[in-house]
């Protein structure tokens, strides 16, 4: 912890963080270095994913996140203070940070689903109060899990980038037959891990669809078994693999999420697939039940719009992690190249996920 050069007497602690300092703006700042409340963890924060979220929270109208408040919501660390009653965590402790912050009361929350919190929406670690792309965290113990002799920048990624698809296929698991395809769409942070959890949990076909093909490229390096460009022709493609409807794709994951990529959703799954909507691209997906030709849907689909994951399911992507069967393909910057990273995921530049090490 640095001691700024205080006025008077005061002499406050402050830290580097990069904060959403106004709706749209990014920038590093000295901000007070945070204390551990009570059942809270004060964490030197080793690595944090950049998101395609944060573009969004970025490009949020005012008053849809708070300001000033510190990005990154993808954190690992070690544990450098404990604060009162906390118990079965000591400083220099290696986790990963479970970023939902639920009630802890409500139906689901009490069932384990803090993503599906009846009381709080979308609440965490960097959406509603301050994230990890900083020297130091202040997060719930509670909201710690441990990791073991993993590596911390492999680990940051696990914890949304790994976990959001991870509880996806979860959702989707028992229409993953083996022999079926699963299209995957956006392989990016997210995608190229989708693909590779499919690859090591379920024998389904993996169908990669990506506009870049660096992207595809790491797809199938990641294990799928064909990749497709995204554009004019690509719902043919898919389909020439997959087979005429009313057949296709069991399973569509779409981790773009924009009208483009919804249409080749809908088009290219099976009569009584799975649609899962996990990008966040602002797209929207038609639906008119009926039963004549070309529906917007087939019968028997069902849609859903996953969000992030469990606890428990967190634990398993670490495991998976641990196994060497999950690996993000990183690329690290430091704290101060964090809005330079934030600039070239927005231009498609990242390939795999971007981790910031402060
Ligand atoms: P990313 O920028 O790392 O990856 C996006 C990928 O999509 C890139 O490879 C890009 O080339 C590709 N792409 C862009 N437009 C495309 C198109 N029209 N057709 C095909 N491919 C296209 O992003 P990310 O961090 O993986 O996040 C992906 C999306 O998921 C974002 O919208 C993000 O906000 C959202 N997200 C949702 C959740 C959730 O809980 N539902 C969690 C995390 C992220
Ligand atoms: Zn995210
Ligand atoms: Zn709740």
């Amino acid at each position: 912890m640095r001691a700024a050069t205080g006025v008077g007497d005061e002499v406050e602690a402050t830290m580097r963080a990069v904060r959403l300092t106004a709706p749209g703006v990014l920038e590093q700042v000295a901000a007070p270095t945070p204390t551990a409340g009570p059942g809270q963890v004060l964490l030197a924060v080793a690595a944090v994913g950049a998101c395609h979220s944060d573009l969004h929270i970025l490009d949020a109208p005012p008053g849809l996140f708070p300001t000033p408040m510190t990005l990154g919501h993808e954190i690992a660390g070690t544990v450098e203070t404990v604060g009162a009653g906390v118990t079965g965590w000591s400083p220099g402790d290696r986790a990963a940070v479970y970023g939902i912050i639920g009630c802890g009361t409500c139906r689901a929350c009490l069932r384990g689903r803090e993503n599906q919190c009846r009381r709080v929406p979308v609440g965490g670690i960097g959406l509603s109060r301050d994230g990890g792309l900083a020297d130091y965290v202040v997060v719930p113990a509670s909201r710690l899990l441990p990791i073991g002799e993993l590596d911390l920048i492999q680990a940051a990624p696990l914890t949304d980038a790994g976990l959001t698809p991870y509880h996806a296929v979860e959702l989707a698991r028992p229409a993953l037959r083996p022999g079926t395809y699963c299209v995957v769409i956006g392989i990016g942070g997210l995608g190229h891990m989708a693909v590779q959890i499919l690859a090591a949990t379920t024998a389904v076909r993996i169908i990669a669809v990506d506009t870049s093909m660096a992207a595809l490229d790491l797809a199938t390096r990641m294990g799928a078994h064909h990749v497709v460009q995204a554009g004019p022709e690509a719902i043919e493609t898919i389909r020439a693999i997959v087979g005429p409807a009313p057949d296709g794709a069991d399973v569509v994951i779409d981790c773009v999420g924009v009208d483009a990529t919804l249409t080749t959703a809908r088009t290219v799954v099976s009569t009584g697939g799975r649609l899962l909507l996990v990008g966040l691209g602002g797209g929207t997906l038609p639906v008119r039940p009926v039963a004549d030709e070309p529906p917007t849907l087939p019968l028997e689909t069902s849609v859903e719009v996953p969000f992030w994951g469990t606890r428990a399911e967190l634990q398993e992507v670490i495991a998976m992690g641990q196994l060497g069967l999950l690996t993000a393909d990183v690329q690290t910057f430091p704290l101060e190249r964090a809005p330079e990273a934030y600039d070239l995921l927005r231009r498609g530049e990242i390939h795999g996920r971007a981790v910031i090490v402060p």
